[in-house]
């Protein structure tokens, strides 16, 4: 592959067209005498990666803001791609780009219920670097090391330290726990990014994952084709070809991270019989408005990556100046759905502080209900009936479980609401709701148990 005459991206943000016909990404000009074998190669563009206010200063005008967060004390990790650094709005410190990845002073300032582990992620490991908060599947974190670090990651806590990076004796564990572990049918690599670890090691983990009989698919988490487009090369895809059924999410926030290249390793991706996916976060000043995301879930189909998730900003330090109202998310929903395709609308979700898991938040379409109909809105406003049947409704659950492969899992207390609604348990209750309403009858508690979350309907 070949690369045009370099560029100073300094006064372009548009593709250039490569001697090969290819467009590509301009290259910021400190990077004008690397050879494009270099240039189209990720090992040199790990190793090559800028973090130094020296370095930015030569590519973008910094202000006083960002020269602060780049000095500030106990700094989350900075390192950009060379390729990526080609995206930073030069001269625009509110460029959607340049906001995710350089530093500001605003990091260092603390907001209410800010969180170091706002997931609660470590409570949910019973191994170091697994997380099990769902019945049926983990996350897995294989590394801490990513190729370009986001201001708001979720996971700074742990992420960008090499010192903290995950062991084979870790990953050993992690394997162990899943082979275990019958419930668990589904496997989420992350970290940290999957796509920065050695390649032998990353095949080693699909592989042994692969060989469990109860797993029935793997999915990977990355960023890096946003930030790497060069490591998605023929050859990762033919191995990743070989663990199928094998799903991959990539993170993207705004429609121009949607480069050539990433476009091209999309393809790649894609031609590999790989699902894609895409999650997004919900950030201030970056893509906080219904056209901007418009125009990311067009692209994203367009280049056959379906959005999946759109997140709410988690309460984790460093991130409070990119969080927004939970509104804003509800409004950028509105103007999606019947807006543009079913499939290219996201579920917008908060992921649930102090470890809930992921709650969908969307506008009520449901207006009311009366005996036998439901009253709903449309995206226009029209607002229609929906005639229910009028014989009483009865399902025999036998006939329906029938041909069924699998039998139903016990998820015990995670049931949770879905138990309510089947019939399985009558109430939910807070700790020490007991407690309050059994007042001056210690007997009867004591003689019940204190069974604080779930009461048997019977
Ligand atoms: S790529 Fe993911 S894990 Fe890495 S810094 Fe960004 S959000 Fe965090």
């Amino acid at each position: 592959m070949t690369v045009a005459p370099l560029i100073d991206n300094k006064s372009l943000i548009t593709p250039v067209i490569g001697s090969d016909n290819l467009k590509y990404t301009p290259r910021p000009a400190i990077f004008a005498d690397v050879p494009d074998e270099k240039w189209n190669d990720w090992r040199w563009q790990m190793a090559n990666r800028i973090n130094s206010i020296e370095q930015l200063e030569q590519i973008i005008d910094l202000t006083d803001e960002e020269r602060q967060g780049l000095q500030a004390e106990g700094l989350f990790r900075a390192d950009i791609t060379p390729y990526f650094a080609g995206l930073l709005e030069v001269d625009d410190p509110y460029g959607p780009v340049r906001q995710q990845v350089i530093p500001k002073g605003a990091e260092a300032v603390a907001f209410d219920a800010m969180m170091a582990d706002s997931l609660n992620e470590d409570a949910h490991s019973p191994v170091p670097g697994l997380v099990h908060r769902y019945p049926d599947r983990v996350l897995m974190l294989i590394t801490t090391q990513c190729a370009t670090y986001c201001r708001y990651c979720t996971r700074s806590r742990v992420v960008g330290d090499s010192s903290a990076n995950y062991t084979r004796a870790d990953h050993d564990r992690q394997i162990a726990y899943i082979r275990d572990n019958p419930d668990v049918r589904d496997v989420l690599l992350s970290g940290g990014d999957p796509l920065v670890v050695a390649p032998a090691i990353l095949e080693d983990l699909l592989k042994r994952l692969s060989e469990i009989p109860h797993l029935e698919l793997i999915r990977i988490g990355s960023r890096v084709p946003i930030f790497l487009p060069q490591r998605v090369t023929d050859e990762l895809c033919d191995m990743l070809r070989k663990y199928h059924p094998l799903w991959l999410n990539v993170h993207v926030n705004h429609p121009r991270e949607i480069t050539p290249e990433l476009s091209r390793a999309l393809a790649k991706l894609a031609d590999a019989g790989i699902p894609l996916g895409n999650q997004s976060v919900l950030l201030r000043g970056v893509n906080d408005h219904p056209e901007v995301q418009m125009e990311l879930v067009h692209k994203l189909v367009k280049n056959r990556v379906r959005p999946y998730y759109l997140y709410q900003c988690d309460l984790v330090q460093g991130a409070g100046h990119f969080r927004t109202p939970v509104s804003v998310g509800i409004e950028i929903i509105e103007a999606l759905r019947g807006h543009t395709s079913g499939f290219a609308v996201p579920t917008y979700v908060v992921d649930a502080p102090g470890g809930g898991g992921k709650i969908p938040v969307m506008p009520e379409y449901v207006v009311s209900s009366g005996p036998n109909r439901v009253v709903l809105r449309n995206y226009e406003g029209f607002i229609t009936t929906y005639a229910e049947p009028d014989a009483p409704y009865t399902r025999d659950d036998a006939q329906m479980l029938r041909y069924l492969e699998r039998p139903a899992r016990d998820e015990g207390v995670q049931e949770g609401v879905s138990g309510l609604a089947s019939g399985q348990h009558m109430t939910i209750k807070p700790e020490g709701f007991e407690e309050a309403h059994q007042r001056g009858r210690q007997d009867e508690i004591e003689k019940r148990g204190k069974r604080n979350f779930m009461d048997d309907y019977s």
